[in-house]
C-alpha cells in the first residue's frame, strides 16, 4: 500500500495547546485519573453557564434554521453586530455588507489567511501568541515573521522591533489585544504607533479582539479599528469567550476603513465565505440573542467577581514561587508566568509540561506552543474556581522545586 503522509502543506502548522501532552492527558484519564486541564480557554468546563437568554434564542431559531443562510451570514445578526459597533465612539463605520460570520473567529482566521497570502508573504504576528495566526499563516503559503511583545513594559509590543522586522514582502500585521496568552492590554500609545507603522508601509491591520470585554482592573480596551479609521482594518471577535458559548462556534469579522486599492483580496474573502457556504445557522442566532440581550460578563469581571478573583489568586501564587514571575494580566483569561533560567534549567519546556502532568495530573502549555522562543515560560488558564487555581499552583511550585532536565 502506497504510504500516506501529511501533506508538505502542514510542515510548520503546529497548534501545542491541544498538542502531545493532551493524547497523554486522555491516556491518564481512560485510566480513572482525574487531570486538571488548563490548556483550553474553555469556560464551559469549568463550571461557567451559557447565559440563559443566548440558549433559549438558538433553541427557539433550531426549527426554522434548518437552511443554508447567506454567505455572510444572516442579516438580523450582521445588523446586530453593526449596532455594537456603532455603540462604540469612534469606531468606524461598518456597513452590513462588510461583516462575516464565521464558524467561531478560528474559520475566519482561515479565511482571510488564505485570502491573501501567497507563497513568501510576510505577516507580522505577535511572539508570544495565539498560534492559530501563525499556524494559519504557514498552511496558507505566507511566512509568519514575529515581533516581540517586552514582557517588561507589560507585555506591549516593541515598536523599534516592529520596524526592523519590515520588509517590501510583508503584508499585514496582526494585534491580539487583550492578549492571549500574556493577559496584555494595550495601550494607546502602543495602539499609534503599531497603526503608524502600519501606515507607512501600507500593511493591512488584522486585530483579534476576541477578548475586549474581559478586562480587570482599570484596563481600558481601546478597538484598534478606532486608533486607524483610514486603515483597511479587520478586527475579530465572537460569543466564545465573552458570552461563554465557545462549543456553538460563532465568530464574526467586521470590515472598516479604505477599500478601493483591496479589491481582490475582498474579493477573496467573499468568494471563500462562499465556498464554505455559510456558518452554522443556529448559531447566527445566538449572535443576535447575545448582541441585544443582557450581558452578564461585567459581573464576572469587577472586582467581587469571579474571574477577578481566579486572575488574582494565580497571579499572587505564581509570584510565591521561587525563581517564578508573572505580569499581572490586564485582560482576557489566562497568565503566562516566567520561569527564570538561573533557578530553573529548563531546556525542553514540552518535556517540562509532559512531566509535570504524569507527576501532579496538571496540564498546561508551554511557552513555545505561542511562538515565544525560549522555554521560559508556561500558559495557565485561569477559569477553574480561585480554590483550585491556588492548590493547582501550590503543586506546581512543589513539583518545580525538586525539578530538574
Ligand atoms: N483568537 C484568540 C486570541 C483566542 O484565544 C481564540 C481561542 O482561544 C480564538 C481566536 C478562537 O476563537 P473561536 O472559538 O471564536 O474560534
Amino acid at each position: 500500500m502506497r504510504t500516506l503522509d501529511q501533506s508538505s502543506k502542514l510542515k510548520n502548522v503546529l497548534y501545542e495547546i491541544r498538542g502531545a501532552a493532551l493524547d497523554e492527558a486522555a491516556r491518564l484519564e481512560a485510566a480513572g485519573h482525574t487531570v486538571l486541564k488548563l490548556n483550553t480557554g474553555n469556560p464551559a468546563i469549568f463550571g461557567f453557564e451559557a447565559p440563559y437568554q443566548i440558549v433559549r434564542d438558538m433553541i427557539a431559531a433550531v426549527p426554522t434554521a434548518h437552511g443554508y443562510s447567506e454567505s455572510r451570514g444572516i442579516l438580523a445578526a450582521r445588523r446586530a453586530i453593526v449596532s455594537r459597533y456603532e455603540e462604540i465612539p469612534g469606531f468606524p463605520h461598518v456597513d452590513p455588507e462588510n461583516v462575516f460570520l464565521g464558524n467561531g473567529v478560528s474559520e475566519l482566521i482561515t479565511m482571510t489567511m488564505q485570502a491573501l497570502l501567497d507563497e513568501g508573504d510576510e505577516v507580522l504576528i505577535p511572539a508570544p501568541d495565539y498560534p492559530l495566526w501563525t499556524a494559519m499563516t504557514s498552511l496558507s503559503g505566507g511566512t509568519p515573521v514575529h515581533y516581540v511583545c517586552d514582557e517588561n513594559n507589560g507585555w506591549n509590543p516593541d515598536l523599534e522591533d516592529i520596524r526592523s522586522r519590515i520588509t517590501d514582502r510583508t503584508k499585514a500585521i496582526v494585534i491580539i489585544n487583550p492578549n492571549n496568552p500574556t493577559g496584555a492590554v494595550y495601550s494607546r500609545e502602543t495602539l499609534e504607533g503599531i497603526a503608524d507603522i502600519a501606515r507607512e508601509h501600507s500593511l493591512l491591520v488584522l486585530s483579534d479582539e476576541i477578548y475586549d470585554r474581559i478586562l480587570f482592573d482599570d484596563a481600558v480596551h481601546i478597538p484598534m479599528a478606532t486608533i486607524a479609521p483610514d486603515l483597511l482594518c479587520l478586527t475579530f471577535n465572537g460569543l466564545s469567550k465573552t458570552y461563554r458559548v465557545a462549543g456553538y462556534r460563532s465568530g464574526w469579522m467586521v470590515i472598516t476603513g479604505p477599500q478601493k486599492h483591496a479589491q481582490g483580496f475582498l474579493h477573496g474573502i467573499n468568494l471563500l465565505a462562499s465556498t464554505r457556504l455559510c456558518p452554522n445557522v443556529p448559531a447566527q442566532h445566538a449572535v443576535l440573542a447575545a448582541l441585544t440581550g443582557v450581558q452578564t460578563i461585567d459581573q464576572l469581571v469587577a472586582p467581587s467577581g469571579r474571574l477577578h478573583e481566579q486572575r488574582d489568586i494565580t497571579w499572587e501564587k505564581l509570584n510565591e514561587i521561587p525563581g517564578v514571575s508573572c505580569v499581572k494580566p490586564q485582560g482576557a483569561l489566562y497568565a503566562f508566568p516566567r520561569l527564570d533560567p538561573e533557578v530553573h534549567e529548563i531546556r525542553d519546556d514540552a518535556k517540562l509540561v509532559y512531566d509535570l502532568l504524569v507527576a501532579e495530573r496538571i496540564l498546561l502549555v508551554q511557552g513555545t506552543g505561542f511562538n515565544w522562543d525560549a522555554p521560559d515560560h508556561l500558559r495557565i488558564v485561569t477559569l477553574p474556581e480561585a480554590r483550585v487555581l491556588g492548590e493547582a499552583i501550590e503543586r506546581l511550585g512543589n513539583f518545580l522545586s525538586s525539578y530538574k532536565q
